[in-house]
C-alpha cells in the first residue's frame, strides 16, 4: 500500500479523473482513491456528453489536455451540434455515448499516466493539522500522507436514495454512501447544505416498439470534441422520440402524494433545468405533453435511457406511467428511476483555485460544490488538480481561469461568489462574453496558457501550434487581399457600388459568401484546411460584435452601482426570460450589483436591465 504521495484525489468520477490527470500531467505523483475502482468513469445518469454550454466546457477541457473529450469521441455513437441553426457562439457539440466504451476509455487513459496510482478504498477522514490538510485516513485503518488533497465525492456524502416511500443509504444505486467522511466534514464546521437530483427508470430495448416512433438522427459529419480525433470507429445510431400524454399526466397527478418530492419527505432543492416529471406536470400544468427522448445506452446494451422523465414515484406507478406512452405500451423497466439527496459544501467557502479558504491544501471539485453534470464536474476537477499540484511549491503561485477567457472561469466565479442554492448547471446565458467564448475557439483561448505549465500533452500541443500558425498565415494572406465591390460580387457579396476597396479579412465573414468561388479566384487560400478557413470566417463575422461587447462589459462594470427604480416593471424589459423577470420582480434589487447576486439572474439579463434603466432615466430627464 502506498504511504506517501504529492496529491491525493478522493473520487473516481468526472471531477476526480480530471483532477488526477491534470495534477499528473504537470508533474505531481498522484494517488486516486475511490470506493470501487471498477466504477471509475461511470456516467451516473444520462449516456451523453456535451450540449449547450456543457459542450463548450468539454472543448475547453480539450484545449487544456483533459481526458473527457477524447473518451467522449471514442464512445460517441451519435454526434450532434445543438443550436446548429443559430450563431456559432451558442452552438453546443454533444454526443450520445456508449456507457461501457466511455468507462473503458477513461480507465485506459488513466493507465497511461505513470504518475497515477489507483487505490480502491473508502476515505473516512482527512488528516488536518493547524488548518492544513496533509493526507487521508482509510476505512481499512491505514493512512496516506500527501502535500494536498482534492475531494470529489459527488453525490456520495450521506447519499440517500428515494423510490416512493423506500429509502436506501447509497451514493448511487447499489453503491455505498460515504457516511463517515460526511460526518467528518460536518465536524470541520465548513458551510454545508443538502441538494437532490434524480434519474429516470432504464428500459429494456427489446420491449419498446420503435417502429411506431419518430427517429432522431445525428449529424452526418461528426463534430468531435478533441482536436486529436479525426474519425469514429463506432456505428452511428439514432434516438427515438415519444411524448407524455393525458393518461400519463393523470397517473402522475393521482400518484403525486406517493412522490417523496411532493409529500414532504424531500425538502432539498433539485436541478431547476432538469426537473423530475412530477415537477413538470405540477409546474407546467398547461402543457399537454412533454417530449421524451429514448437514448440508447450503448451499441451492445439492452438498455434505453428515457431522457426527460426522471422520477421518484413508487416502482408500480413508474411502470404505469411508462406503459401509458406511445411505443412503450409493453416496455419493461430494468432499473427504477430514483431521487437522491446528498450533502455538498457551499462553494463560497472556496477560492478561485477551489481550495478551501479555511483549510490550506484542501481542494473541492464537482458535484460536492453544488453543481450538476459530468462536464461541470470535469471542468472544476482540472482546475483543482492543477492547483493541488502547484501547491507543492507555493512559489509557483495559483493557476486560474476567469470570466473573460472561459466557461470554466464563469462557472467557478459564479460558484464562489453566488454559492449554489440549487444545483448549478452551465448555460451560454451565464457568460457575458459569450460571443468570444465559443466552442470553436476554446483552443485559441486557452491552449497557450496550458502550454506554459506543461498541461497540454504533446499530441494536442503539436496540433494546436500548427493550427495557430496556419490561422496566422491565412490572416496575413486575407489582409493582403482587397476587393472592389465588383470583385466582391464575384464571390457572392453584394456591396454598394462605391468603388471602395475592402479587405478580404473583413468580407470573409459575410453569410452569403461563396467559398468555392473564393478558392477559385484566390488560389493562395486553397491550401488551408476547412477548419482554418471556417475559424477565420467566424472571427471575421464576430469581430465587430466582440468589440462592442467588450465595450459594453466595461461600462457594465462601471455601472454596477447604478440605482434601479423600485417601481420598475421587469415584464416590460425586452429580452428578459420569465424566470429572470420573476426573480428580479420578487427581489426588487436596489442597484445592479444587488441584481447580479440574485440566483438565476444571468449576465445577459443584467445588461438588459442596465440598458432599460438608463433609457428610462434619460427619458425622465428629457421629459
Ligand atoms: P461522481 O461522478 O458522483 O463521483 C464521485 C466519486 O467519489 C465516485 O467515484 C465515488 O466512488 C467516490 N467517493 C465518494 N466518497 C468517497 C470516499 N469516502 N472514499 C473514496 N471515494 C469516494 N447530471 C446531469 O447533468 N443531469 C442529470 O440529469 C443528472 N442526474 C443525476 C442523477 C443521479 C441519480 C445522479 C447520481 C447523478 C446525476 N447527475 C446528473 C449528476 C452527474 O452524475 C454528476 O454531476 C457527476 O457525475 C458528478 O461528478 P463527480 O465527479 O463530482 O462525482
Amino acid at each position: 500500500m502506498i504511504k506517501k504521495t504529492d496529491v491525493i484525489v478522493i473520487g473516481g468520477g468526472h471531477a476526480g479523473v480530471e483532477a488526477a490527470a491534470a495534477a499528473a500531467r504537470i508533474g505531481a505523483e498522484v494517488c486516486l482513491i475511490t470506493i470501487d475502482d471498477s466504477k471509475i468513469g461511470v456516467m451516473s445518469c444520462n449516456p451523453a456528453i456535451g450540449g449547450i454550454g456543457k459542450g463548450h466546457i468539454v472543448r475547453e477541457l480539450d484545449a487544456l489536455g483533459g481526458v473527457m473529450p477524447i473518451a467522449a469521441d471514442k464512445a460517441g455513437i451519435q454526434f450532434k451540434v445543438l443550436n446548429a441553426s443559430k450563431g456559432p457562439a451558442v452552438r453546443g457539440p454533444r454526443c450520445q455515448a456508449d456507457r461501457d466504451i466511455y468507462k473503458k476509455a477513461i480507465q485506459d487513459a488513466l493507465k497511461n499516466y505513470k504518475k497515477i496510482k489507483i487505490v480502491s478504498e473508502i476515505v473516512t477522514a482527512l488528516k488536518i493539522k493547524k488548518n492544513k490538510c496533509f493526507g487521508v485516513e482509510l476505512a481499512s485503518g491505514e493512512s496516506i500522507i500527501s502535500n494536498s488533497v482534492v475531494l470529489t465525492a459527488g453525490t456520495f456524502l450521506n447519499g440517500l436514495i428515494h423510490i416512493g416511500d423506500k429509502k436506501v443509504s447509497a451514493g448511487r444505486l447499489n453503491e455505498k454512501s460515504s457516511t463517515k467522511l460526511g460526518s467528518f466534514l460536518k465536524g470541520l464546521n465548513l458551510p454545508m447544505a443538502r441538494l437532490k437530483t434524480g434519474t429516470p427508470p432504464r428500459l429494456i430495448k427489446s420491449s419498446i416498439n420503435f417502429k411506431i416512433l419518430e427517429e432522431d438522427f445525428g449529424d452526418n459529419n461528426p463534430d468531435f470534441f478533441s482536436s486529436s480525433t479525426s474519425f469514429s470507429n463506432n456505428k452511428q445510431v439514432s434516438c427515438h422520440i415519444t411524448w407524455t400524454n393525458k393518461e400519463t399526466h393523470q397517473i402522475i397527478k393521482k400518484s403525486i402524494s406517493k412522490s417523496p418530492l411532493y409529500n414532504g419527505t424531500i425538502s432539498s432543492r433539485g436541478p431547476r433545468y432538469c426537473p423530475s416529471i412530477e415537477d413538470k406536470i405540477h409546474k407546467f400544468y398547461t402543457r399537454e405533453r412533454h417530449r421524451i427522448m429514448l437514448e440508447p445506452e450503448g451499441l451492445e446494451s439492452e438498455l434505453v435511457y428515457p431522457n426527460g422523465i426522471s422520477t421518484s414515484l413508487p416502482l408500480e406507478r413508474q411502470i404505469d406511467m411508462i406503459n401509458s406512452m406511445k411505443g412503450l405500451e409493453k416496455a419493461k423497466i430494468a432499473q427504477p428511476g430514483y431521487a437522491i439527496e446528498y450533502d455538498h459544501i457551499d462553494p463560497r467557502a472556496l477560492t478561485n483555485t477551489l481550495e478551501s479558504k479555511k483549510i490550506c491544501n484542501l481542494f473541492f471539485a464537482g458535484q460536492i460544490n453544488g453543481t450538476t453534470g459530468y462536464e461541470e464536474a470535469a471542468g472544476q476537477g482540472l482546475i483543482a488538480g492543477v492547483n493541488a499540484a502547484l501547491a507543492l511549491d507555493k512559489k509557483k503561485g495559483d493557476w486560474t481561469l476567469n470570466r473573460t477567457n472561459s466557461y470554466i472561469g464563469v462557472m467557478i466565479d459564479d460558484l464562489i461568489s453566488r454559492g449554489a442554492p440549487e444545483p448549478y448547471r452551465m448555460f451560454t446565458s451565464r457568460a457575458e462574453y459569450r460571443l468570444s467564448l465559443r466552442a470553436d475557439n476554446a483552443d485559441l483561448r486557452l491552449s497557450d496558457k496550458a502550454i506554459k505549465i506543461n498541461l497540454l500533452d504533446n499530441i494536442r500541443k503539436d496540433i494546436y501550434l500548427r493550427y495557430k500558425e496556419e490561422i496566422n498565415k491565412l490572416t496575413k494572406i486575407c489582409n493582403s487581399i482587397s476587393l472592389t465591390p465588383n470583385e466582391a460580387s464575384k464571390i457572392g457579396i453584394k456591396l454598394s457600388a462605391d468603388g471602395k476597396r475592402r479587405n478580404m479579412l473583413e468580407l470573409i465573414g459575410f453569410d452569403n459568401i461563396n467559398e468555392q468561388q473564393i478558392l477559385l479566384q484566390y488560389p493562395s487560400i486553397k491550401d488551408f484546411s476547412t477548419r482554418v478557413l471556417t475559424q477565420l470566417r467566424i472571427q471575421s463575422k464576430y469581430n465587430v460584435h466582440v468589440k462592442k461587447q467588450e465595450a459594453s462589459i466595461i461600462s457594465h462594470k462601471k455601472d454596477s452601482k447604478l440605482k434601479i427604480p423600485q417601481n420598475i416593471d421587469y415584464k416590460k424589459i425586452g429580452g428578459l426570460s420569465k424566470e429572470c423577470s420573476d426573480a428580479l420582480g420578487f427581489a426588487k434589487p436596489a442597484d445592479l450589483a444587488a441584481a447580479a447576486r440574485i440566483p438565476g439572474v444571468t449576465a445577459a439579463a443584467l445588461t438588459s436591465v442596465l440598458l432599460y434603466t438608463k433609457k428610462t432615466k434619460v427619458k425622465k430627464i428629457a421629459g
